[in-house]
């Protein structure tokens, strides 16, 4: 069992079993979540109750390395977690904010073949509890960055390896642990999930935390394009996609993110951007343009900056606002799409990418339920 898979409530359930008294919960509680803390740390807990605590509620958070890119403001942590999982988060520090890029899975099954992550394939589904202690290294992280600050870390993306709707149930215990106010008290406004187009999970998500931000990982506007680039559409093309960001709206009332990877020669030219318009618009979405980031087994680059100009000027013609993303963390293999672990070291026959096999659409159905 992984102490940061409890709720309060649970682990004041399980210290009961003990003998604790009633504070005793909350004290341990506070000194993992805000305190981000280990037991060894915690020394205003009788000795003992440490032991037992280690012993038989461990905390694994074991930081294997740990690397700064752009003057320090980005660093990456390579973590292994709970169940001995291994993954990659990432610390953005901006002038107003802090933001962490945590994982959900190790590795993915989405197979999209520009990404880093969808090359190595799904390895696991990481718990509830896996991912949100990825934000505790993070706090840990920025406290020491920001020592001056009262609450340093700010924002959570998912937007590591995997996709979170893909192992909705974990993401929104992750989610519920990350919002708790007798824990990190993130505002629910700061997180925000990302998803390939998991139409089920973003129901779910809209229900469940309505109040968490959705980023929807587009690449391109038509089916055609879409279902190479992006094989899940196969599964939940783009009018049902639609469907079900309208659909969040409604439950949210908030404006979701179009997230689009610019890939020289593939989805960046004219049409697209014509296409993307009226599409961005209907779902009162912000495109984000993401500029590809280098990846081991995909033989396309990134757009040109007048490729990328062009397109963004003709979505924002259409009258929708874009942001051209930067591309923190590059020099590390920190940027988005290139969590992977070793992935030079990793053969490119080793990764049939294209031929690898999505869930299938009643598996992802039931994944969220
Ligand atoms: N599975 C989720 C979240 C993780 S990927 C999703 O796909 O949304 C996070 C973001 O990185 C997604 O928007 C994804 O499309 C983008 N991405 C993947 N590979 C990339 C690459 N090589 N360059 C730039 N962005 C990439
Ligand atoms: Fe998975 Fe997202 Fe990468 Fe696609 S882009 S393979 S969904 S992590």
């Amino acid at each position: 069992m992984n102490a940061y898979d409890l709720s309060l409530e649970e682990l004041s359930e399980h210290l009961a079993t003990w003998g604790e008294p009633p504070f005793r919960a909350r004290q341990v509680f506070d000194g993992l979540w805000r305190r981000a803390a280990t037991y060894e740390e915690l020394t205003d807990l009788p000795r003992a109750l440490r032991e037992r605590l280690a012993e038989e509620l461990p905390t694994r958070l074991e930081v294997i390395t740990e690397r700064d890119a752009d003057g320090g403001a980005t660093r990456k942590g390579l973590l292994r977690l709970g169940d001995g999982h291994v993954v990659e988060a990432v610390l953005m520090a901006y002038p107003h904010r802090m933001t962490v890029c945590v994982s959900s899975q190790t590795g993915c099954a989405m197979g999209c073949g520009f990404c880093a992550t969808g090359q190595m394939g799904l390895l696991n589904n990481l718990t509830g509890g896996e991912i949100a202690s990825q934000v505790v290294w993070a706090h840990r992280a920025a406290r020491v960055a920001r020592p001056e600050a009262e609450k340093p870390l700010t924002n959570v993306v998912f937007m590591g390896m995997g996709e979170p709707l893909a192992n909705y149930r974990h993401t929104r215990d992750a989610v519920g642990r990350l919002l708790d106010p007798a824990g990190l008290d993130l505002a629910a406004r700061h997180v925000t999930v990302s998803t390939v187009g998991v139409v089920p999970g973003i129901r779910r998500l809209a229900e469940d935390h309505p109040q968490v931000g959705l980023a929807v990982s587009l690449h391109a506007a038509d089916d055609d394009l879409r279902s190479e680039l992006v094989p899940v559409n196969r599964l939940w093309p783009l009018d049902e996609l639609e469907q079900a960001v309208a659909d969040w709206r409604g439950l949210t009332h908030r404006r979701p993110s179009i997230e689009w990877t610019m890939i020289d020669g593939l989805n960046d030219d004219a049409r697209q951007a014509r296409l993307l318009a009226p599409l961005a618009r209907r779902m009162h979405a912000h495109v984000n343009l993401i500029p590809m980031n280098p990846t081991p087994h995909f033989g396309y680059g990134p757009s040109p900056p007048e490729r990328l100009r062009r397109f963004a000027d003709i979505v924002r013609g259409g009258g929708v606002p874009v942001t051209v993303r930067d591309t923190r963390g590059r020099e590390i293999d920190a940027a988005c799409g290139q969590l992977h672990w070793d992935a030079a070291a990793t053969a490119p026959s080793e990764h049939p990418v294209g031929d690898r096999e999505l869930p299938a659409r009643e598996d992802l159905e039931a994944a969220t339920r």
